[in-house]
């Protein structure tokens, strides 16, 4: 199991999520959000748990309104 962290500048959000979630296939995939100035999702790199992803997420996008675990996967 690997897993991901999708960010979205625009939204300043971003979430933790399992590879094998409809929404990250593996960091392949988008959240249902238009691509226009709300912007598009993007995914980090991969890890090998959920407790580094979060670590990412936290340093990496500290300045962003929304940070968490994806609801639908339950990282
Ligand atoms: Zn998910």
């Amino acid at each position: 199991m690997n897993f991901y962290v999708a960010h979205i500048s625009p939204l300043q959000r971003a979430r933790v999520h399992k590879g094998a979630c409809p929404q990250c296939l593996e960091g392949q995939g988008q959240e249902p959000l238009p691509k226009n100035a709300k912007g598009r999702t993007e995914w980090s790199k991969s890890f090998a748990t959920a407790g580094e992803a979060r670590a990412y997420m936290m340093k990496t996008f500290a300045r962003y309104k929304s940070l968490g675990m994806c609801p639908a996967c339950n990282p």
